[in-house]
């Protein structure tokens, strides 16, 4: 096949895992477009492919070799970054054709491979690049990245061995990725990193400027700057620190979405000490009671693990029950991984893998006859919502309430004879649906 004509290189970018790989590929993007590359969404429009690896778990693992192969097969110019690229001899064994390995966060080295490999024409004419870079995500809602790394050594996790402890970015250099992501349009700032309530810590909350005043890189001043940018903000990976209520706080203000994502893993005291978590989470039924009190709109998500090694029938019902006692708003699952270097892998008493398969089912059970119980609630209620675009399936306007994350929670869907544009917020009155799929029509 010929290539279309260009007016510099052009690039495909093929990006896996969570959103912090998103973020590194939009930032490696942003930087070869200030330099003139073009952009393609075909392997053979492209003069060379990055691929953005995960190297989570071995399923991300395989789906990473697979996408290189693929790459290599469809284009043959292929450069390998994000976690995977660890293990390079891992990558150069299966794919000996691939030109070079670099790991997660060097978007330097990610260039300079690809300057390497295909120099760019340059042309100051085409080097433009709008405010707020290019984002993969749509244009009304981003990522913000608020630090690399993590400090803490769950049993389970590679991530502190691939990306190293916590580096907190100072506060006025969000600060100003947030607010140059507003001016260029975006409505929903999505906070991530690997553990939120921790930002800082590294830098001993070390001050910064931002405009007229000093702002400590600290979770809670952070969040309410960002909160005083007036669009939506959310939070990821919040671990249940005392320190949080006052963030809760700013939320019950209207300043940041009463929203929290807290990936609790599990609630039995024997496998959260296995799992090495960090925070004390004896207490934490009476700390959601607290936040309650104070934001009685909050919503919580969070992510769980079944089939621990270790974890008996008693455990797994103590989870049960505390997703049900703790009112979990939005709970995601995930079976039980060996994951290749975790320290979990040396644990005793792994679990049958047909018990896994048996508790997650019994998991799903019960949290979709919540699920349902928490969409029938909604129905007759008038709530804010973001318009994420037309959905051609459903022939409707696909539309989130504050309590919803794009990709992981909820839709509502809202019938319209006036067009809405994407990102705009506005009121609907919930007229039915079913648990994490709901209907609307403009209040
Ligand atoms: S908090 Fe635990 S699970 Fe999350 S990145 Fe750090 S070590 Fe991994």
């Amino acid at each position: 096949m010929t290539k279309a004509p260009t007016i510099g290189p052009r690039i495909g970018v093929v990006s896996l895992g969570c959103p912090k790989a998103l973020v590194d590929s939009e930032r490696i993007i942003t930087r070869l477009r200030s330099e003139g590359y073009q952009l393609s969404s075909s392997y053979e429009g492209a003069d060379l492919v990055v691929v953005n690896t995960c190297g989570f778990l071995d399923s991300a693992k395989a789906e990473s070799l697979d996408a290189i192969g693929e790459a290599i097969s469809e284009n043959g110019k292929v450069i390998v970054t994000g976690c995977l690229g660890k293990e390079e001899s891992l990558i150069r064994d299966t794919h000996p054709k691939v030109l070079e390995v670099t790991g997660p966060h060097q978007y330097e080295a990610v260039v300079g491979a690809v300057h390497t490999h295909l120099p760019q024409l340059h042309d100051p004419k085409i080097d433009l690049v709008p405010e707020g870079g290019f984002r993969l995500t749509p244009r009304h809602y981003a990522y913000l990245k608020i630090s690399e790394g993590c400090n803490n050594r769950c049993s389970f996790c590679i991530i502190p061995s691939i990306r190293g402890d916590l580096v907190s970015r100072p506060a006025n250099a969000v600060l100003k990725e947030a607010e140059s992501l507003v001016k260029a349009g975006v409505k929903e700032l999505l906070v991530i990193s690997q553990d939120t309530s921790a930002y800082g810590v590294d830098v001993k909350y070390a001050e910064s400027k931002w405009k007229d005043r000093m702002v400590r890189a600290k979770f809670f001043d952070l969040c309410k700057e960002l909160g005083d940018l007036g669009v939506w903000t959310r939070l990821h990976y919040v671990y249940p620190y005392p320190h949080v209520d006052d963030v809760v706080g700013l939320m019950a203000e209207g300043k940041i979405l009463p929203y929290l994502d807290i990936p609790f893993q599990h609630a039995s005291p024997t496998v959260l000490k296995a799992m090495r978590r960090p925070a004390n989470q004896d207490k934490v039924l009476d700390r959601i009671k607290t936040w309650r009190g104070i934001c009685p709109d909050l919503t919580i998500r969070s992510s769980f693990i079944v089939g621990f090694p270790g974890e008996t029938e008693d455990d797994f019902e103590t989870l049960l029950d505390f997703i049900e006692e703790a009112g979990i708003d939005r709970a995601g699952v995930f079976k039980y991984e060996n994951v290749e270097g975790a320290p979990s892998r040396d644990l005793p008493d792994h679990v049958d893998q047909d018990d896994i398969n048996e508790r997650y089912d019994r998991f799903m059970e019960v949290q979709t006859t919540l699920a349902h119980a928490r969409g029938q609630q909604m129905i007759g209620k008038t709530v804010d919502v973001i318009n994420d675009g037309w959905d051609e399936d459903a022939e409707a306007y696909a539309c989130r309430t504050k309590a919803d994350a794009p990709e992981i929670d909820g839709v509502v869907y809202v019938d319209s004879e006036d067009e809405i544009a994407d990102g705009a917020i506005f009121k609907v009155e919930i007229v039915g649906g079913e648990g994490h799929e709901l209907v609307g029509t403009p209040a």
